[in-house]
């Protein structure tokens, strides 16, 4: 029978079926990072347990590093406990560690891919939600809590219920200067925050097709942010070439073997879907979140909606958002002031995120506002090491941005770098809930990298399209 590339990956790696109805399902990769993992070791050590596959078992240190320096110790006294635990677990455990000290280290779930761990086929898990990143492979990416990273640690599976999947289909080509996280911001905006519960998403048509692996990776992160479980891109022969000599990537016979097996797993053409969904390339605009939630987004020309535009059991959060953005239904996004720039994160720290950013740079004719904080934050070491071999850390700080170490940083602000007080913050980050940022108070518009550059450049929210002169 025809099936979806969930439904083979998934049937592949059931373990058995618990009596509860969920299945238990074998974890290909588990990767772990210093937040999420501490108290899933402590339960190990309780229970005088191993890890079970410290060989499919890595692990990096990405939310808490500071990226103004890379002094230790740590001036968060909880981030060095943090590093230190890590450290002791990694090495009494025999896990690969990704660190700092080795240079090594990044944002999860940008150093997995990089390194080659992140394969088609293969069921992962991560102590964080963006996990889904990793489904750019075509794998099944999951992101776990804390007592299931110690099932996982332990036994190397983790209890599933089977998922449905949705078929989230663009076609055609987006217009200059519209990017793919303007089309993962307008599949929310069009499907919602909720949209997406008890599915996985298996993204497809000829845009996702023509899609290098970064642009992949940006669309499945923000699956979360849409409530599916997971999300995917079926694997191609961009994927095999991403992938081929990278550090843990088959090699040789191993190689082809691996290929018979990822060819398998694509979606049949004839697999049935519970949902599918279409849309036209050609209709995305450069998006920007206006409220509290990815789904609340507008155009880049667009106003922030009435209530009355939302259905019923949605206006109590958009009347929340108004009053917590101090936005006003019917105001241009264009124009708002902002405070912060931040390009980084998971969903777009990646060297062709920052490569497009450059592009509009490097002609030395833009500035960031004196009245800006920008910063420019590559997901890894190894990406920071690209940018620096290719002279953009210097196009970047001639033109007044910040130049970072690689983290997590603004996106979630476990270490210094904050909004303070009511600024507001253009991210090219994933979420835009209430503090998110560091201050309680603190508001974040998502946008792609492009559009925080505009921001960045004119102080304001604006269309990077205008502000630089993409053609139309
Ligand atoms: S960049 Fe943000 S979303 Fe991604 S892993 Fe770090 S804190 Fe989480």
């Amino acid at each position: 029978m025809a099936q979806t590339l969930y439904e083979k990956v998934f049937d592949k790696h059931v373990v058995r079926q618990l009596p509860s109805g969920q299945a238990q399902l074998l974890m290909g990769l588990h990767l772990l990072h210093e937040v999420t993992s501490p108290q899933a070791f402590a339960m190990l050590r309780e229970r005088k347990l191993k890890v079970m596959f410290p060989e499919r078992t890595f692990a990096t240190v990405d939310h808490i590093v500071p990226t103004h320096t890379k002094l230790r110790p740590y001036q968060d006294a909880m981030a060095e406990e943090m590093m230190q635990s890590l450290e002791k677990s990694v090495k009494d455990f025999g896990i690969r560690f990704f660190s700092p000290a080795a240079n090594e280290n990044g944002i999860v779930h940008v150093v997995g891919p990089e390194r080659g761990l992140t394969q088609p086929g293969m069921t992962i898990c991560c102590g964080d939600s963006h996990t889904a990143t990793h489904g750019a492979f075509g794998a099944l990416a999951f992101g776990i809590g804390t007592s299931q990273i110690r099932d996982v640690l332990a036994t190397g599976t983790l209890a599933m219920d089977k998922l449905k999947v949705r078929r989230i289909e663009v076609n055609g080509s987006l217009r200059p200067g519209v990017t793919a996280k303007d089309v993962i911001l307008y599949i929310i905006g069009k499907l919602g925050v909720n949209g997406g519960v008890g599915f996985a998403y298996e993204y497809g048509g000829d845009l996702f097709d023509r899609f290098t692996m970064d642009e992949r990776m940006t669309v499945c992160n923000m699956s979360i942010e849409g409530g599916a479980r997971c999300g995917y891109v079926n694997p191609d022969q961009t994927t095999y070439d991403y992938l081929k000599g990278r550090e843990y990537a088959p090699k040789g016979a191993a190689w082809e073997r691996a290929l018979a097996y990822w060819e398998s797993i694509k979606s049949d053409p004839d697999a049935k879907y519970d949902d599918v969904v279409r849309y036209d390339a050609a209709d995305i605009p450069p998006v920007v979140t206006w409220g509290i939630t990815p789904a609340q987004s507008v155009a880049i020309d667009g106003s922030i909606p009435a209530a009355e535009s939302f259905s019923p059991d949605e206006r109590d959060s958009v009347r929340e958002a108004y009053a917590y953005m101090d936005f006003q239904p019917g105001q241009p996004i264009a124009g708002t002031k902002i405070d912060v720039a931040f390009i980084g994160s998971c969903t777009n720290g990646r060297l062709s995120d920052f490569e497009e950013v450059v592009k509009l740079l490097q002609d030395g004719k833009h500035q960031v506002k004196p009245n800006v904080r920008a910063l420019v934050v590559p997901g890894s070491v190894q990406v920071r090491q690209d940018m620096i071999a290719r002279g953009w850390d210097k196009v970047f700080t001639d033109a007044g941005f910040l130049f970072r170490e690689a983290g997590c940083s603004m996106c979630l602000a476990m270490n210094p770098d904050k909004l303070q007080g009511r600024e507001i913050c253009a991210s090219s980050s994933n979420r835009n809930f209430k503090g998110r940022q560091g201050s309680p108070q603190g508001r974040t518009l998502l946008m792609s990298p492009v559009m925080v550059a505009a921001a960045a450049v004119t102080g304001e929210v604006a269309d990077a399209r205008k502000v630089f002169g993409i053609a139309p």
